[in-house]
This record gives C-alpha cells, sequence and structure tokens, in this order.
C-alpha cells in the first residue's frame, strides 16, 4: 500500500519528469518540420517496407536454392552434441527439423525455419556422401575451396579431395599460427578452432 505521503513524492516527481517529457516531444515535432528531418522520416518508412518485402522474397531464393541443390551429405556435430546431416553445398541440415518436431521452433534462427520447410517435403537423408564427421562450417569452406580450384569438379571427386584435405588436417600437426592462417584462408572465424 502507497501511503498518502509518498503518493504526494510521487505526484510530484510524475509532474517533472511529465514535463521534461513533454518539452523534449515539443522540440522533438519541430525538428520534424525541417526538410532533412522529414527526408530522414520518410526513408525509414521506406526502408521498413522494403525490409519485409527483402526478407520474404530472401525466404523464397533460399528455399529455392535448398530445393533445387543436388546435395552432397556430410555428418556432422551440432552445438547440441548431436549428429546432424549437413549439406556441405548449401548448408541444409536435419538440426531445424529436429528442433522443430521437439517444438523448439522458437530457437530457430530465420534460415534454419526455411530449412525445415524445406526438409519438411522430403525424404529423410540416411545415407552421407563423405565418410567423416567434420564441422558444418569446415566442411563447407573445404568444398567451396575446392571448387574454386576446380570448377567442372563432378561431385564424386570432389568428396575425395574433401576427404583427403580433412585427413590432413587431422594427421599433419601445425602450430596455433598456422591453424589461424589456415582458418583466414578458409574464410572461417578467426578463433575457429574445430579442425577435429
Ligand atoms: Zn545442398
Amino acid at each position: 500500500m502507497i501511503s498518502k505521503n509518498d503518493l504526494e513524492y510521487i505526484r510530484a516527481d510524475f509532474s517533472d519528469i511529465d514535463k521534461e517529457y513533454r518539452n523534449i516531444e515539443k522540440e522533438i515535432w519541430g525538428l520534424e518540420e525541417l526538410p532533412i528531418v522529414k527526408k530522414y522520416i520518410e526513408l525509414q518508412a521506406k526502408k521498413n517496407a522494403l525490409a519485409t518485402k527483402r526478407k520474404n522474397l530472401y525466404g523464397l531464393m533460399k528455399y529455392g536454392e535448398y530445393e533445387n541443390c543436388n546435395h552432397l551429405w556430410g555428418i556432422s556435430m551440432d552445438e547440441y552434441g548431436e549428429y546432424d546431416y549437413v549439406c556441405v553445398k548449401c548448408g541444409l541440415n536435419y538440426k531445424s527439423l529436429r528442433l522443430t518436431n521437439r517444438g523448439k521452433e522458437d530457437s530457430l534462427s530465420f534460415d534454419e525455419r526455411v530449412m525445415a520447410s524445406v526438409l519438411k517435403g522430403q525424404s529423410f537423408v540416411n545415407d552421407a556422401d563423405i565418410n567423416l564427421v567434420c564441422d558444418k562450417d569446415l566442411a563447407m569452406a573445404l568444398y567451396k575451396k575446392i571448387k574454386e580450384h576446380h570448377p567442372d569438379i563432378d561431385d564424386k571427386t570432389a568428396v575425395k579431395y574433401l576427404e583427403i584435405a580433412l585427413e590432413d588436417i587431422r594427421n599433419i600437426e601445425v602450430s596455433e599460427k598456422r591453424k589461424k592462417n589456415r582458418a583466414k584462408r578458409l574464410g572461417l572465424r578467426h578463433d575457429f578452432n574445430r579442425w577435429k
């Protein structure tokens, strides 16, 4: 219960804050009359309208890309410590569907929601093309590099190169500095450390 005495203090505080609030509001209204600010508000409104369209189109585009990819499946361990099929070409993976089926859709990113909706319509993959378990980002980066050097490579050969590259990474011990350089060359995060 707020005492009458306290209520007086609260009223006085409110009155002070309210005055300041209204003054700032008036000042903002004044600024909104300036041509440059008018322009700013107009651009913000346009930007917001475009953002929605852009997001919808991005979702459609990704959906189409996932659907049209001739997937090359590898196996990776996700951040929850669960094995997951991952396409090294487009990044499509089953974590999104697994979490959706467990009612954890809220934890998915926009891209992962798109993935889940693509996978819902497809039969489950139960055979990997790549015979090594490997971090998703690393596998995708290696595939991308192989594709850069051999644009016309077929999937089977690409898999062979990828497996060799992965085995070299695992068997040949290098210094931390060289690991950092390798991550940089592959376009991985500077602190990437999931080589094994
Ligand atoms: Zn794919």
